[in-house]
């Protein structure tokens, strides 16, 4: 949780939750016109931060908005939101700014807005348990690709999971596995773990990627190919990855048991080469 007396970055400047204001004109307010990042942090060191901040500078680029920050200045902004060494979650987003009047219509010289804050990273699940998922029409648009701060449509997505007692909503574009409505996809299927290649249907999940390069540093056989609605619904194992969640065993889906309906073997594998990969950057 970030309580109010939290010190959150605004604009230039660091000041308590509860004092931190934006205008009403703002775009990201009024349009959702802006983009975001959750970047974790364990033991006070940021994790995967150059990707983050890089995919940050390619949701910037394809939305029009110029960089307001160097990696350097980011860097500095962020590790002043990490007040100890306990397990932190990072949330910055820039949006637009204020515009003069409410006007679909880019401003010629925009002044970005720039707001960061950290919370202490809880996970509310068991991953040892496994948590259960339904699908989903992916009813978004066809910029998944862009982390924008526009979500109503996962919002909308992911509240129908959790009206069903689920974790999350694994969704189906033209009968093929999307993403999750904040979350990337894995299936293992015959001992192969395989996840959606990238794509304007999903977002290129950081922790994806990482999951990818450790199945291929420890042998362990991946590959990015499509998934059908039925090939998941028959898979051996099934994971959901994100920044926050990490690597999720789904042992439920659409009511039905995934696999032997507890989480399986190459999740169990991957969840301690995962674990490890932490721990050095903690230590080094
Ligand atoms: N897809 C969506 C739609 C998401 O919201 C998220 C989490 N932000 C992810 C995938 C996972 O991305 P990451 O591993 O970078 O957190």
């Amino acid at each position: 949780m970030t309580t109010e007396n939290d010190i959150v970055y605004l604009n230039g400047r660091f000041l308590p939750l509860e004092e931190a204001r934006i205008s009403v004109l703002d775009r990201g307010f009024l349009f959702g016109d802006g983009v975001y990042e959750v970047i974790p942090a364990y033991g006070g060191r940021l994790f995967r931060l150059n990707e983050h901040l890089a995919r940050l500078e390619s949701s910037l680029d394809q939305i029009r908005i110029r960089p307001p920050l160097t990696h350097q200045q980011w860097r500095a902004i962020l590790e002043r939101l990490l007040p100890d060494d306990r397990d932190r979650s990072v949330y910055l987003q820039v949006t637009r700014g204020v515009a003069e009047k409410r006007d679909h219509a880019m401003p010629a010289q925009p002044t970005p807005t720039v707001f960061a804050m950290s919370s202490e990273l809880e996970s509310p699940f068991d991953v040892h348990a496994g948590v259960g998922a339904i699908t989903l029409d992916d009813t978004r648009w066809k910029l998944c690709q862009i982390k924008a701060i526009t979500l109503l449509a996962n919002i909308l997505l992911r509240q129908q999971a959790l009206d069903r007692n689920c974790a999350e909503a694994i969704l189906i574009r033209d009968g093929f596995v999307s993403e999750g409505a904040a979350s990337n996809v894995f299936a293992v299927s015959d001992g192969v773990l395989v996840t959606p290649p990238k794509s304007h249907d999903l977002l290129p999940g950081i922790t994806r990627d990482l999951v990818l390069e450790l199945a291929q540093a420890n042998a362990i056989k991946a590959r990015e190919a499509p998934i059908s609605a039925e090939t998941l619904s028959a898979a051996d194992e099934i994971w959901l990855t994100s920044s926050t969640r990490e690597i999720l065993p789904v042992v439920e889906l659409d009511g039905k048991r995934v696999g032997g309906g507890v989480p399986g073997p190459i999740w169990r594998r991957m969840h301690d080469i995962y674990q490890t990969y932490k721990q050095l950057l903690r230590s080094s």
